[in-house]
């Protein structure tokens, strides 16, 4: 059989996939996502589920979708939709691969019957409390409970009452009979299977015992069939665990490989702390535009594509990985610069008044969807003899080097005319309220004779121009590494968001929720999905032009 090339960058673990396909180790490369559905996705989960869908479509395997449901106490549909979507966002095909942990909680059961029967699992009935004490330390062994020694029937019967409905939460146990001085924490008599009456969202009322998580996952995973079990590092230690059981069961073993998660600076990414951004209303809901999660993302109006490089881009290791929020923005510029339309819009407005511009005649000047790529199209700008322009871009006595207005200078206007500003007006406490500007009107789509213009700046027709809402988001968090300050709370910027108004081209009133437009010399904007109304576009800031932190530093 011949071995399929991965056609991206490698890392350790297409590595290992490649070598295990080259000496038959494994055939297949079979992987999975398996989220817990207690919250949304954010940009780490991303690059867990870009990493395994992208090891399965590199060498032409497949991943599966598993929803690790084993706590029906924090789970919940909503969050099993919203998960769904943002991986088909992200462009990936589970196929006929979606499953639930919960699917298999009657082999779970059986597994767990026959550990029992083979010596191998025991009922405890201590208290939480005990068990706590008596789990030793990472220095101190700990020590066996007094129920471990109980008899197979004993165990068998006590299980079936549990499972039976017989016992209130928390009375009884299952658990594993490994080694209670066992220097990994793990080892020690791990708990498989604890007594809770909840409603399970997929099971109903059918059980009131639930497998833990450590007993649940790698044997989801053999069922699956599943070759490569990819995990963050802190399942590391879980592995013997999960080796463990999967030997004395004598089921098919996947083989586990840790690599570390991603950290991104300026953000939070505990599930625990996002959810208590949204209870608190720190934030307006799991997709304000500011959150790391994929729904906030994709309403901020990041593309799928500039995620998916990302991904790739920060690559795949052991060691920790801090990456700085700026790589990920740049990736999103990269892929703006190439789709999104530009448009004209001034946040800040100045006046201009063409003193030579016919003063009842609005022109419908043709101007590029996008000046690299013709093939985009146009539309049409209207010019009128009023103007606005952004504030700064002029200056009452500017610098050699700033190539914008100033008294006496020229400028060209973008997609229009050179203009020269004659007359600076002001209000009666000295604030220009308004440029008197020739325009030189034979210097539309070309360049004046004998002499050189280098500044060109956005404007928009003043009577023409549409207000809208726009929002001018910034960092979440103020704060490098958020989970440094002693409440992660005092480390949110307090600036994160600011809303204003924007004078922008006609054009852009009637456009669809979600687009995003290169608002020119500004940023890009997106049309906010769900604040926005027909003829009445609210725009988020979804990145700045350049790295407006990196000078900060
Ligand atoms: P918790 O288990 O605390 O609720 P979690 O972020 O681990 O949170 P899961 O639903 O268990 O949530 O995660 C699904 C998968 O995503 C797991 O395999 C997990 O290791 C991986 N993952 C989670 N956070 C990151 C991250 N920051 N970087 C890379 N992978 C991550
Ligand atoms: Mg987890």
């Amino acid at each position: 059989m011949s071995t399929p090339e991965p056609a991206v960058t490698s890392n350790f673990i297409r590595t290992i996939i490649s070598e295990n396909l080259q000496s038959g180790k494994h055939s297949q490369v079979i992987t999975r996502f398996p989220p817990e559905p207690n919250g949304y996705l954010h940009i780490g989960h991303a690059k867990s589920f870009s990493l395994n869908f992208g090891l399965a479509e590199d060498f032409g395997g497949r991943c599966h979708l598993r929803f690790d449901d084993t706590n029906p106490v924090k789970e919940e549909d909503e969050y099993v939709e919203a998960i769904k979507a943002d991986v088909r966002w992200l462009g990936f095909d589970w196929g006929e691969h979606l499953h639930f942990a919960s699917d298999y909680f009657d082999q779970f059961y059986l597994w767990a019957v026959q550990l029992i029967k083979a010596g191998k699992a025991y009922v405890d009935s201590q208290t939480a409390e005990q068990m706590r004490e008596n789990r030793g330390t990472l220095t101190a062994p700990g020590i066996n409970s007094p129920y471990r020694e109980r008899s197979i029937e004993e165990n068998l019967e006590l299980f079936d009452k549990m499972k039976n409905g017989e016992f209130p939460d928390g009375t009884h146990i299952l658990r594993a009979k490994i080694e209670m001085s066992s220097p990994n924490m793990n080892l020690r008599d791990p708990a498989m299977y604890r007594i809770l009456h909840a409603h399970h969202h997929r099971t109903g009322d059918k059980w009131c015992i639930y497998p833990m998580y450590d007993f649940a996952h790698g044997q989801g995973d053999s069922i699956e069939g599943v070759t490569y079990s990819i995990c963050t590092l802190e399942f590391e230690d879980h592995r013997p665990l999960y080796d463990w059981f999967i030997k004395e069961l004598g089921i098919f073993a996947p083989q586990q490989i840790e690599f570390a998660r991603l950290n991104l600076s300026y953000t939070v990414m505990s599930k625990r702390k996002l959810l208590q951004l949204v209870n608190d209303k720190h934030v307006s809901g799991w997709d304000d535009p500011r959150m790391p999660t994929l729904v906030g993302m994709r309403r901020r109006g990041y593309p799928p594509a500039a995620i998916r490089t990302f991904c790739e881009r920060i690559g795949v290791g052991k060691g920790a990985s801090w990456i700085d929020l700026s790589v990920l923005e740049e990736c999103v510029r990269e892929q703006l610069n190439k789709s999104a339309f530009r448009r004209q819009a001034v946040l800040n407005p100045l006046k201009v008044t063409l003193t030579n511009y016919p003063t009842d005649k609005i022109a419908a000047l043709e101007a590029p969807n996008h000046p690299q790529q013709p093939d985009l199209g146009t539309r049409k700008l209207p010019f009128s003899h009023e103007l606005y322009i952004d504030r700064d871009d002029f200056m009452e006595d500017p610098p050699k080097k700033f190539f914008r207005l100033g008294p006496g200078r020229e400028v060209r206007l973008r997609n229009a005319y050179i203009i020269k500003c004659e007359e600076v007006i002001k209000d009666e406490n000295g604030e220009v309220i308004e440029l008197k500007c020739s325009a030189d009107l034979d210097t539309l789509g070309k360049n004046p004779v004998g002499r050189k213009v280098k500044g060109i700046i956005h404007w928009v027709s003043a009577d023409q121009a549409e207000k809208v809402d726009v929002r001018l988001y910034d960092r979440l968090f103020k704060e490098e590494n958020p989970d440094k300050a002693e409440n992660y709370i005092d480390a949110l910027n307090p600036e994160s968001v600011k809303t204003s108004t924007a004078l922008v081209e006609p054009s852009l009133l009637d456009a669809e929720k979600g687009t995003t437009f290169q608002f020119e010399r500004v940023g890009y904007f997106t049309v906010d999905s769900k604040d926005s109304q027909s003829g009445k576009p609210v725009f988020n800031r979804t990145v700045t032009l350049r790295d407006t932190w990196a000078k900060l530093k």
